[in-house]
């Protein structure tokens, strides 16, 4: 976050529990990142990792391209204006209606995951008498370790194994309607050490040279996916982007010299994202147990599901902050363990964090918390749904989603007289 915020403001607007999202600093780091990257390299925003309108629209006005993987999804970049050559479409179980959809907006590039969604996409493109552009997603036979989700040399529902396609037995010019002209590949997700990143980029660059050889493809784009981190816990390091670039932008630089008109893609949604939100939440009672201090607020993991521990077995907290006074300074700090309302012991935003003493009604926020949020937790669970969220933009904050209300909890919901009529044998 770089602005000074008006938390009590906020709160007192929006009310809590609240992500707040800082626009200013989702701006400047996408620009830094680009000014640090190979020019030739566009960054996609992956709108997994924050799916929410406002923020998307930050981000592309700061020259981010989109990565997306569902009819709302798509919609919501199409209706911000991006362009369609600037829309790739990635997922493994794409439906009939989103391939059409796809087609029908002309985006840049499907991103194919199997032989039989290649020929489904060539379908489609057929009935609407165009050719679309495809890139086949690759599941590579490699991985450098170092990312906390490794996805090659494994099976997976993900793309298709690098040997089939090398072995050039698939006729991947033989469609009339699907273009299949570039391939990408993802290699894993909280990637923190440049170094990784740099060695799997290589890979890619010269499997997509290895692919077009071996079938006879062009290559309009190689994706070479993304995956960078951001430190969360105790004891990680911030991915060095001036190592990264030092090493990554000469790769690129002899790619795109060999391969004048290839597009460079990369996808990111944590890095572009996670450090400019907090979730601001309330305290609602404070308690003893067993000599351990409890701060039971109005949010918790049904909104901040990565709360709960991400891939880790030993569960660390996110980083935890007082932002609704600033203590006195012979005020004692204390291990508290911060739960949310739900039923179930689960739900602990932090287990013995230090932080002053809680009283109910401050307001804590849980930092980096911008990605995979609300909409990678269950909203639903015990019925409180969606939280509100605000993105604070040229020093003034904008709602950008209402906070569910009962209503549209209920609303979706339906019974039928016969449900609570008895059969006679029961
Ligand atoms: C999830 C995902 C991303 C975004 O990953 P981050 O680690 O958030 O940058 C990009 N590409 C693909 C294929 C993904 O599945």
């Amino acid at each position: 976050m770089t602005q000074e915020v008006d938390w009590d403001g906020i709160a007192a607007r929006f009310g809590t529990p609240t992500y707040v999202y800082d626009g200013d600093w989702l701006a400047a780091n996408l620009t830094a990142l680009r000014a640090a990257l190979h020019p030739a390299l566009e960054v996609f925003f992956s709108l997994k990792s924050n799916p929410n309108r406002g923020v998307y629209d930050v981000l592309h006005a700061a020259g981010a391209r989109a990565e997306v993987s569902s009819l709302a999804e798509l919609r919501v970049v199409l209706e911000a204006g991006t362009d369609p050559a600037d829309v790739v479409f990635l997922g493994p179980g794409k439906s009939g209606p989103e391939i059409e959809a796809c087609v029908g907006a002309g985006i840049y590039a499907i991103v194919c995951e199997s032989f039989a969604e290649l020929a489904a996409i060539d379908l489609a493109a057929a009935d609407r008498g165009v050719r679309q552009r495809v890139l086949l997603r690759v599941n590579p036979a490699f991985s450098v370790t170092g990312s906390r989700l490794t996805m090659g040399g494994k099976p997976r529902q993900f793309g298709i194994d690098e040997a089939e396609l090398l072995a050039g037995t698939h006729p991947l010019t033989a469609y009339e309607h699907a273009d299949v002209a570039g391939i990408q590949v993802y290699l894993g997700t909280r990637i923190l050490d440049a170094d990784v990143v740099v060695r799997n980029t290589a890979y890619i660059l010269d499997l997509a040279d290895r692919i077009a050889a071996a079938t006879g493809i062009r290559l309009d784009a190689v994706d070479i996916g993304g995956g960078l981190g951001v430190p969360y816990f105790e004891g990680e390091h911030e991915l060095d982007t001036a190592a990264l670039a030092k090493d990554l932008n000469p790769l690129l630089d002899a790619f795109a010299a060999a391969h004048p008109g290839t597009r460079l893609i990369m996808e990111s949604g944590r890095y572009l994202t996670a450090l400019g939100g907090t979730y601001l939440m309330r305290v609602r009672y404070t308690k003893r147990s067993m000599g351990e201090d409890f701060a039971v607020a109005d949010g918790g993991t049904h909104h901040h599901m990565a709360a709960v521990g991400i891939g880790s077995f030993v569960k660390r907290n996110f980083p935890v902050a007082l932002l609704s006074r600033t203590p006195e300074p012979d005020e004692e700090s204390g291990p508290w363990n911060i739960a949310g309302p739900l039923c179930t012991p689960n739900d602990t935003i932090a287990k013995a964090a230090v932080l002053p003493a809680l009283r109910p009604g401050d307001l804590i926020g849980v930092e980096r918390s911008g990605a995979y949020g609300p909409s990678a937790s269950p909203v639903y669970f015990l019925s409180h749904g969606y939280p509100a969220e605000v993105v604070l933009r040229h020093g003034r904050a904008h709602l950008v989603r209402a906070r569910d209300t009962v209503e549209d909890i209920l609303g979706r919901q339906s019974t039928h007289p016969d449900l609570s009529r008895p059969t006679g044998r029961d």
